[in-house]
């Protein structure tokens, strides 16, 4: 097996375990990482960015999108790693909830970078800046680390890059509302969302219905006047007082925005209001790769990328880990992660290149086939299962077992039938066993 000088970006959960991944496979790995500890998007910081939209390319941003309340919206049988289960500790110690909060995912992950030994290998405060291909495939790093007097710049050349940036996880992406520009009210997006005192007796719309507005829109009916909550995933004539609340409604989406600070709804609804809040998600951003053109970053569409990790035409010396979602991301990012390792030792045999190149062609036939849109081509839903067990096969290793996504899908069914208690009331007990039964490989 061939050894590589590997850089890894980023030190969340995709960095972490494809550092681990990388090194188990022989390989030499340095994590540059920008903030200083490794967790990435779980730590919680109640700084927010200078622009509350997050658009102003200038601004100062913070990574985190967390809030100050938020639990996962996984179970935790389901969200661990495969072979590092996120299992409450012996000694009962930390939050032993099934969905726990943010604090808790930290700690696990900072326990994954000590067990493996991951955070011996991250240079952290050093921001990678710029990554271009240089001769014989290989690349160029150029990296800043803060010093109080002069930024410190180093360059250095590496036999492969894995981007593990978080890249679509804190550059907002925010709604296209008629009129907007004219509204006198304050618009921020979810990104900059902590707390909801800052909001007491105001009127404030959210925009969008997936899981950061169902938890923000919840925080806020305790402390706001009333909260009106526009999805576009629901009919035009939506308009529903939301149950076990007198302050919030479910309408359908915005039509405009208006000078007296008025928002008039699908539904025909007027509303005088004070903030509108974007939960309307991201946009992928990858400011320090310089690939000529090679990958771009379309519609929210990173490609071209074969099976959502390798760029045929730099493959295997290019590679991304934790660009799909509406999935569970950690053991996907360790089946990435094992594949990219083993593809750079010379394990396994990648395509041709332009048999990678046919694939991703097929693979947006599909998408343009069945109707859904470019910004979706990341999403996994119903394919994970698929998706993870073919990364499984490649690696020869052990696969993602039924119960994680079967898992997945009674818990999405639980918060739509208990949206205010579903991680604190749940039937799939049977699909807890099996879990267990499966983690005494690792933990025993
Ligand atoms: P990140 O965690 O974003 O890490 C990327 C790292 O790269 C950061 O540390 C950043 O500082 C660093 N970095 C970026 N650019 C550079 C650079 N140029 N130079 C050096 N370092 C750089 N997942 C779940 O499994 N369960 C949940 O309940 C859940 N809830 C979520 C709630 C919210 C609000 C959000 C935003 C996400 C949630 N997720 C959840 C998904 C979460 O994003 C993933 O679980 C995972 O943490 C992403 O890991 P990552 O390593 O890909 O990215």
């Amino acid at each position: 097996m061939i050894s590589r000088y590997v850089a890894v970006i980023g030190a969340g959960a995709a960095g972490l375990v494809a550092a681990r991944e990388l090194r188990r496979e022989g390989h030499v790995v340095v994590i540059f990482e920008r903030e200083d500890q490794v967790g990435g998007t779980w730590v919680y910081t109640q700084e927010v960015d200078s622009d509350p939209l997050g658009l102003d390319p200038s601004r100062v941003s913070v990574h985190s999108s967390l809030y100050r309340s938020l639990r996962t919206n996984l179970p935790r049988e389901s969200m661990g790693f495969i072979d590092y289960p996120f299992v409450t500790r012996s000694d009962g110690s930390g939050d032993t909830r099934r969905f726990p909060g943010h604090q808790e995912v930290l700690m696990y992950l900072k326990e994954f970078a000590k067990v493996f030994g991951v955070e011996e290998m991250v240079r952290f405060e050093v921001e990678v800046v710029k990554v271009c291909l240089v001769e014989n495939n290989r690349w160029r790093v150029r990296s800043k680390k803060k010093s109080t007097d002069v930024d410190i710049i180093v360059e250095e050349v590496f036999d492969a890059v894995v981007v593990c940036s978080g890249g679509r996880n804190s550059q907002p992406h925010v709604a296209d509302i008629p009129g907007i520009d004219m509204w006198p009210g304050k618009q921020m997006h979810s990104h900059n969302f902590r707390i909801p005192e800052p909001f007491r007796d105001l009127v404030v719309i959210l925009v969008g219905n997936s899981f950061s507005a169902a938890d923000i829109s919840r925080d806020m009916a305790g402390v706001v006047k009333e909260v009106h909550v526009a999805s576009k995933f629901v009919a035009d004539g939506t308009y529903e007082k939301q149950p076990g609340y007198d302050n919030m409604w479910l309408h359908s989406k915005i039509e405009s925005a208006h000078e007296d600070g008025t928002v008039v709804f699908r539904n025909g609804r007027v509303v005088l209001a004070d903030v509108i809040l974007h939960c309307t998600g991201y946009n992928y951003r990858y400011p320090f790769l310089e690939t000529n053109g090679v990958i771009t970053v379309d519609d929210n569409r990173v490609g071209p990328l074969y099976k959502h990790v390798f760029p045929p035409a730099l493959a295997p010396w290019l590679s991304f880990v934790g660009i799909t979602w509406k999935s569970i991301p950690f053991p996907l990012y360790e089946l990435q992660s094992k594949w990219i390792a083993g593809v750079l030792s010379g394990r396994i045999m990648l395509p041709s290149q332009q048999e990678m190149m046919e694939d991703v062609k097929a693979f947006y036939s599909t998408l343009e086939a069945s109707g859904k849109p470019k910004r979706y081509t990341h999403t996994m839903n119903d394919f994970q299962y698929e998706y993870n067990n073919w990364l499984a096969a490649q690696c020869r290793g052990p696969g993602f077992a039924e119960w994680r996504d079967q898992m997945m899908h009674a818990s999405a069914k639980n918060r739509s039938i208990r949206p205010d208690t579903f991680q604190d009331e749940w039937e799939d007990e049977h699909l807890i066993l099996e879990a267990q039964e499966e983690f005494i490989k690792y933990t025993s």
